[in-house]
């Protein structure tokens, strides 16, 4: 996709955005409702037509402003499904998996043989004859999967598609839908506004905001070294506290000022000026600080602090904390509970302290 355009009416909702997804890959499309993943995946499905860009599919040209080109949907060869099933009720599970594939061809044992082994793929063999509607919604989002897999898509496009499943299920068919996908090594674009959906499934995830980019890459990149407070906000729980930049140490490791505290970042976003005297941000995950009773012996960036609320949550504790920097909330492992008001040291790894734009 390059320099895609599109929206409604005069109104722009995805703004000149450019990617490229690897054969066999598995990319999510992530960000808050309205911020443009289905206009995107609706016009590389030819479901909607840009304002101006190029979309390419497997070399093939698909759509050009600039050539004039837009081929409709059928022409794609892409598979799309929907967050509402969007099965044919009067039709059994055969029925609606057989009948997209009729249209391209295969009869006969053939047809039987792509249509049994698409609804053995997704555990439905069994269902065959049954009515579409007499089964759970589950059931009937494995029929929309079998039915896109049966027409052997160059590339699926999946949008919100465990959205309307409880809890519980939707975590088992994410896990399926990951195998399914190493399975098939199809080429996947995906759409989700939810980041723990999308960090467990995607090789890759372009993180959206109001029509644009704010970051692509693998799961762990956008975890470890988010580039602005809107992603490492996005995903995860992070502080971000307003940092001056003193310099650098020995180690290349910026040096900052952050409240009264001096602070090592080993972690600099491309693009971030670290000249000295500049007011930036650093971003420290919840999940990094460390807190105990006795000191760190020699590391960097360890200091003492008090705890001024504890919250239990289960597998986790909340913690806020005052240090030398100001206020800085972390979550830890409930194995040693320190209690609020404790006198404890504080340890922030250098290679966690993320330097960003403020
Ligand atoms: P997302 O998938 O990230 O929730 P959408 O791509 O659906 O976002 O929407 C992007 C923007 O375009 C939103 O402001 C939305 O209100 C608007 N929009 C989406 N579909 C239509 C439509 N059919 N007509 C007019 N505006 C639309």
């Amino acid at each position: 996709m390059r320099n895609l355009v599109a929206g409604y009416g005069g109104k722009v909702a995805v703004d000149n955005i450019s990617f490229s997804v690897a054969a066999g890959e598995h990319l999510s499309l992530l960000g808050p409702s309205g911020c443009g993943k289905s206009t995107t995946l609706r016009c590389i499905a030819g479901l909607e037509t840009p304002f101006e860009g190029e979309i390419a599919i497997g070399g093939n040209v698909v759509f050009s402003s600039k050539d004039r080109i837009n081929l409709p949907p059928e022409k794609r060869n892409l598979a799309m499904v929907f967050q509402s099933y969007a099965i044919w009720p009067h039709m059994s599970v055969f029925e609606n998996v057989a009948y997209g594939l009729r249209i391209k061809g295969p009869r006969g044992e053939q047809l039987n043989e792509q249509v049994y082994r698409a609804l053995e793929m997704v555990g439905m063999r069994e269902f065959a004859d049954r009515q579409a509607t007499d089964l759970s919604g589950g059931q009937q989002q494995r029929v929309a999967l079998a039915r896109s897999y049966a027409v052997r898509p160059q590339a699926m496009l999946l949008d919100e598609p465990l959205s309307n499943l409880d809890a519980r299920l939707r975590t088992r068919m994410r896990d399926e839908l990951k195998e399914l996908q190493q399975q098939t090594n199809l080429s996947t674009i995906y759409v989700t506004h939810d980041q723990e959906e999308a960090m467990a499934i995607s090789d890759r995830i372009i993180v959206m905001r109001e029509g644009s980019i704010e970051q692509i890459g693998a799961p762990i990149d956008i975890y470890d070294r988010p580039r602005n407070r809107f992603v490492a906000d996005f995903i995860g729980a992070a502080n971000v506290l307003a940092a001056e930049v003193l310099g650098t140490d020995g180690s290349g490791a910026t040096r900052l000022r952050v409240g009264a505290a001096e602070i090592l970042s080993g972690v600099q976003v491309e693009g971030v000026s670290a000249r000295p005297g500049s007011a930036q941000a650093i971003i420290v995950r919840t999940v990094y600080p460390q807190i105990q009773r006795q000191p760190f012996g020699d590391a960097r960036n360890a200091w003492t602090a008090t705890v001024t609320r504890r919250v239990l949550l289960g597998d986790l504790v909340a913690y806020d904390i005052r240090w030398p920097g100001g206020d800085l909330r972390l979550n830890a492992f409930p194995s040693v509970l320190l209690e609020e008001g404790a006198q404890v040291y504080l340890h922030i790894p250098p290679e966690r302290v993320v330097l960003v734009e403020s």
